[in-house]
């Protein structure tokens, strides 16, 4: 165990631009939606990726089509901030893709905000990506040798540049030539100006759903999109699978077959929107509350109180308290318009650290042995602050519990962590890490308890717990990739 005082030095890290502070690889942690066949197609693309925008919060953007040419507005920022009624009438036509894409380090990331719209030989087309592909550093470098040049630092023009430089003839064999050689995690809406096309990568690792609104097609990450436009979900886009849209209606091509499929669990733990259904309609919040009752299977204690650290650990913790009979209440109140840019003042009254965001309710934790829940510990330093504050507010005793396993590997898919050495739980015990957060006791769901509560675990991608990583599994290529 490292001291106290070189782990805060390691990790002096700002919890609200914690994302931002990350290392410089891809970053393709984001959320994408388009519409076919709808007079409103933009500004229904607008409210989707609203919907989505917890997915992504650097920059977003949209095109669009009226049949004669593709037209395309994006910007860094978020997706209410980015449209006005002006820019939406700037994009026109029924058809539409738009992208959320998450915070990155840097100055110039406007060049890496999607889609990304071009001209090539067969046309015009654009991309929207979710997910991170893990050969792109490989297929950028041959690309390179053979005359391209990159704008972006972002995988997904790799994408793009190897639907240019296919040599197979019209774009369908061009796309399947391309989904057969990108490697890792991709859920991509594409679009020229008459069809829109959904790709998912063989495993899945990202969710994609089709609805349909108004007679018109919609496709996105997650159905919480779908509900606020007022589409009705249909189905997943399969993993493998190839759906393209339009005047002929939808028409499905199976290019690339996996042995195994590797949804990514973590979607379910954090990331997804818990009024979200995603991978075949599996509901986010209904997991994430079988995940708190099955660690109160698992880890059961005596406490007064059940509180979540919200909102991430909100659904968890209601499961813990109905399984262990604990009343639950909301004992840190979270101020919701913390933007991820935050500026502390300078000088005698900066520092705030998490109280910029999370405040305790003293009346609720006077006196009390309180159990707290959230669902992952990352770097170990929101949860040393948090059981500080719970202790501050009056806690008698402070017990977290965790509604996921030991983070201990980064995701090569699509996930934004840091590397390896930063996630606390890869390099200390339960026991040094409860010592590091001062908790009077920590506990963490064990992968076992996780598998049970997850239907058909054998399709799931669960690496930053088991290190079990589908696609790489040489240590070495997954240290590669880390260092890019
Ligand atoms: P840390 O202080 O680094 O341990 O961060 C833990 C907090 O980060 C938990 O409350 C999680 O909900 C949240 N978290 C987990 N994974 C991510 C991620 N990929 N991006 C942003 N926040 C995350």
């Amino acid at each position: 165990m490292s001291t106290n005082k070189s782990l805060i030095r390691k990790s002096r890290i700002n919890p609200i631009t914690y994302a931002s502070l990350s290392s410089d690889k891809f970053h393709d942690e984001c959320g994408v939606c388009g519409v076919y066949g709808h007079p409103e197609a933009s500004n229904l693309t607008y409210l989707g990726l609203h919907a989505l925008q917890h997915r992504g919060q650097e920059g977003a953007g949209i095109c669009s089509s009226d049949r004669r040419q593709l037209y395309i507005e994006k910007s860094m920022g978020l997706v209410t901030d980015i449209f006005s009624e002006k820019r939406l009438k700037r994009i026109p036509g029924d058809m539409a893709i738009g992208h959320n894409r998450y915070s990155t380090a840097g100055a110039s990331s406007l060049k890496n905000v999607q889609p990304i719209m071009v001209n090539y030989s067969l046309g015009a087309l654009a991309i929207a990506h979710n997910g991170n592909l893990v050969n792109a550093v490989e297929l950028r470098t041959e690309l390179e040798s053979q005359g391209a040049i990159f704008q972006s630092t972002s995988d997904s023009e790799v994408v793009v540049h190897m639907i240019a430089s296919s040599r197979a003839g019209n774009l369908y064999e061009r796309l399947i030539d391309t989904m057969r050689k990108i490697s890792g995690a991709f859920s991509i809406l594409l679009m020229t100006e008459n069809e829109m096309i959904a790709m998912r990568d063989p495993y899945g690792f990202r969710p994609l759903s089709i609805g349909i609104h108004d007679g018109a097609y919609v496709v996105a990450s997650e159905t919480c999109a779908f509900d606020l436009i007022g589409a009705t979900y249909q189905r997943d886009v399969e993993p493998g699978e190839m759906v393209i849209i339009n005047r002929d209606g939808l028409k499905s091509i199976k290019p690339c077959t996996s042995s195994r499929q590797a949804r990514c669990i973590f979607e379910f733990i954090y990331f997804a929107r818990p009024d979200s259904n995603i991978y075949g309609n599996l509901n986010v919040d209904a997991m994430r509350k079988e995940f708190g009752r099955q660690l109160a299977r698992e880890f059961p204690v005596d406490a007064d109180i059940v509180i979540p650290v919200p909102d991430s650990g909100v659904p968890a913790a209601i499961g813990y308290a109905k399984e262990s009979n604990i009343d639950f209440d909301f004992g840190l109140i979270r101020n919701h318009y913390v933007g991820r840019t935050f500026i502390e003042p300078r000088q005698n009254i900066r520092h705030f650290g998490v109280k910029i965001k999370l405040n305790p309710v003293r009346q609720l934790l006077q006196g009390k042995r309180v159990l707290v829940v959230d669902d992952s510990i990352v770097r170990g330093t929101t949860s040393k602050k948090i059981v500080k504050m719970i202790r501050e507010g009056g806690a008698k005793e402070v017990h977290l519990r965790i509604s996921s396993p030991p983070t201990i590997g980064p995701c090569f898919y699509g996930i934004d962590t840091p590397t390896r050495k930063e996630l606390i739980a890869s390099t200390h015990s339960i026991e040094e890490i409860k010592k590091y957060i001062t908790a009077d006791t920590l506990q963490y769901m064990t992968i076992e308890g996780l598998l049970k509560v997850v239907p058909n675990p054998e399709h799931y991608c669960s690496a930053c717990f088991d290190d079990n990583y589908p696609v790489f599994t040489r240590h070495d290529k997954v240290e590669q990739i880390e260092l890019f």
